[in-house]
């Protein structure tokens, strides 16, 4: 448990018959520790060492020479890993902030390595990347989903009156703050779903599963996408990356990477490169000597003297136009801040209207190509 009680525990005799039966702070049932306080029952170091055991023991699994593909182990981790971890975490309540901070730092450990990101990386790029939430909303998500379970269970089943007996207790009784029910109630509080309940203790109505699932589903991805973008907003570390990546959806890099398994050591590549934070002090270029405070590629491209990007650039922008004429119309017209977010990854509306869908693996491919070239000329 890792926690000391400050309170002794009355002792008191349990017997069976004439058999003493043993007390105990912690018990397993089905798999799920429980404890008697009701606050705890859980071990915080066991679920971190799941998260990353299981993560790293399945990752090793499907490496290949160019380390996993981050669409498999993505797809590892939320399939295999997070239901082993998080298993029963519908009973754990009052998670504290410190606690869930552990839990959240080795969810960004092991997206981290899926993605084959640096170690630095700022959380926020990482999760943005993979297209996922916080592990906090993870566990939300279950415990909503377990909420409509018990408003479901059939009447008289055991559960369910003990559920409804529950809800009675926390209305009548506002000092009883610990368990289920507390918990549930801040959690539909905070993502604007309290009307669902209250109209539950009123007409015993409630969502179907599916409609259930789907309204939290949707309200859990839109508080988690607008943190997400304001916390990209708050840091000028993100200046480049928010740009290129907008929605916390898996990155288009790994979207590619799917559909053409031989990019992928070109794709990991960029989404490095869409992960370097602007320098803080100025950096100075070796080939040239100046100064500058971009990040390096865009120093070579656009301001290095020493460098034969600009016709390096041409030849690039020639290998667009047999996919798409207009396209290649734009990129020469286009500002350089533009074009660089463009060789990233980022498809705005512009991209969206010219380029034909089926044709864009191809062209970020090209991108990436090139950039490498200007990196290593
Ligand atoms: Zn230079």
């Amino acid at each position: 448990m890792g926690r000391q009680r400050s309170k002794a525990i009355p002792a008191r005799q349990i017997a069976y018959d004439s058999t003493l039966i043993p007390e105990a702070v912690n018990y397993k049932h089905l798999g799920i520790i429980q404890s008697i306080s009701g606050k705890y029952p859980y071990d915080i170091d066991t679920v971190k060492q799941t998260i990353r055991g299981t993560f790293l023991s399945l990752s090793q699994k499907v490496s290949g020479r160019s380390g996993a593909n981050p669409n498999t182990a993505i797809k590892l981790y939320k399939t295999a890993v997070i239901p082993k971890a998080l298993f029963g975490c519908e009973l754990w309540n009052s998670i504290s902030i410190a606690d869930m901070q552990q839990l959240e730092v080795a969810h960004h450990f092991c997206l981290k390595r899926a993605q084959g990101l640096p170690h630095l990386t700022r959380s926020d790029m990482v999760l943005g990347l993979a297209g996922m939430t916080s592990i906090e909303a993870l566990i939300d998500l279950q415990k909503l989903a377990f909420l409509g379970s018990l408003c479901h269970a059939p009447t008289g089943e055991p559960c369910h009156t003990l559920f409804i007996l529950r809800l009675c207790q926390f209305d009548l009784c506002e000092n009883r703050k610990i368990g289920f029910i507390p918990d549930i109630v801040k959690i539909l509080q905070k993502y604007n779903l309290e009307d669902y309940l209250t109209t539950f203790k009123t007409n015993s109505l409630f969502p179907s599963k599916e409609k259930w699932k789907s309204v939290c589903k949707k309200a859990v991805g839109q508080h988690e996408t607008s943190h997400w973008r304001t916390r990209l907003e708050q840091h000028k570390d993100f200046s480049l990356f928010k740009e290129v990546h907008k929605s916390l959806e898996p990155a288009t890099t790994w979207r590619v990477a799917k559909i053409r398994p031989d990019s992928l050591s070109l794709m990991k590549f960029l989404s490095r490169l869409c992960c370097k934070k602007p320098p803080e002090q100025p950096v100075l270029c070796s080939k040239c000597t100046h100064q500058h405070m971009h990040i390096e590629v865009v120093h070579a491209l656009f301001e290095c003297p020493f460098t034969d990007s600009p016709a390096r650039l041409q030849t690039f922008i020639e290998t667009v136009r047999p996919l798409s004429a207009p396209l290649h119309e734009h990129l020469k017209n286009v500002e350089p801040a533009t074009l660089v977010l463009y060789l990233m990854g980022m498809i705005d509306d512009v991209i969206a209207d010219l380029m034909p869908i089926a044709l864009y693996p191809e062209f970020l491919i090209n991108c990436a190509n090139f950039l490498q070239s200007v990196l290593s000329g």
